[in-house]
């Protein structure tokens, strides 16, 4: 059983902030915000999985918060790379290095890699935790296929680059309406709510 009905949003991220709140919305929850904490500390994403990374940022944040934390982690994997860049798509090529940069190296990578053998997906995980105790974690994913130019505006990180067959365009075409239906993060989100309403209700610890 959870022991509040507020909750910390564990991410810095502005475009992660409000998917978050848009999807929780309506379910009777106090949001609060990293911002309304001072000193927050950076949390070293050093786990090897997603679920690692989410679970890890959730616990932490909420010992410093002293509250209830969601928390997320991450990425896109590539299959004919090993599943690169993975939990290190934020600071492939280096954390400072621009997209356009980070496109260029993977375009390179996969230059032998014929279009249909480019199969890759964006994974979310999702993590609840209270200062004593990590509740659930959640994972999703949104299959695609890395297209061979950045097409598109919309978006952010490797939107661009991330070509969805069953609407013909990339992430970054399509626009956030569509995104918030089938992206990993919305997805994932879905998983989040349906656990969270249980643990609220006393169906589940
Ligand atoms: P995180 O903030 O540690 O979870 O880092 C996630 C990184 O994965 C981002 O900085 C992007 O590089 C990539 N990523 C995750 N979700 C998306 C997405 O929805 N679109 C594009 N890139 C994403």
């Amino acid at each position: 059983m959870i022991k509040t009905s507020s909750i910390v949003i564990g991410t810095q991220n502005k475009n992660k902030k409000e998917e978050i709140r848009k999807i929780l919305n309506g379910m009777s929850l106090r949001l609060l915000d990293l911002e309304d904490f001072d000193d927050v500390p950076d949390i070293v994403e050093d786990g090897i999985t997603f679920e690692e990374n989410a679970a890890k940022k959730a616990l932490q944040l909420a010992r410093f918060c002293n509250m209830c934390v969601i928390a997320d982690d991450s990425g896109l994997e590539i299959d004919a790379l090993d599943k690169r860049p993975g939990v290190l798509s934020s600071r492939y090529c280096g954390e400072d290095t621009g997209y356009e940069e980070k496109f260029l190296k993977l375009f390179e990578e996969l230059e032998d890699v014929p279009f249909d053998k480019r199969t890759a997906r964006f994974r979310c995980a999702i993590a609840l935790a209270e200062p004593e105790k990590l509740h659930f974690v959640v994972e999703a994913s949104c299959e695609g296929l890395i297209n061979s130019e950045p097409l598109g505006k919309k978006g952010f990180g490797y939107d661009p680059i991330f070509y969805i067959p069953e609407y013909k365009q990339t992430m970054a075409e399509l626009g956030s309406d569509v995104k918030n239906r089938i992206s990993h993060r919305a997805l994932a989100l879905d998983l989040f709510k349906e656990r969270l309403k249980k643990i609220m209700k006393g169906e589940v610890h």
